[in-house]
């Protein structure tokens, strides 16, 4: 699917200037969205099951 990005975990879109953060696979998502998904449930992305651990992410942050 093209067009606007949305959070891989609650599907809501990406504000402009808002802060997301990207796992390695290249998915995108809120911070705190996916920091709750690594610690809680699993340490890999919830899209395409990646291994990404919390620490490598935490740097990530990039502005949309
Ligand atoms: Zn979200
Ligand atoms: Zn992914």
């Amino acid at each position: 699917m093209q067009g606007e990005p949305v959070c891989g975990v609650c599907n809501d879109e990406f504000r402009e200037g808002e802060s997301a953060r990207r796992l390695p696979c290249y998915h995108i998502f809120h911070p705190e969205c996916v920091d709750a998904w690594l610690t809680r449930k699993t340490a890999r992305c919830p899209l395409c099951k990646t291994n990404c651990t919390p620490k490598s992410t935490m740097d990530e942050s990039t502005l949309i």
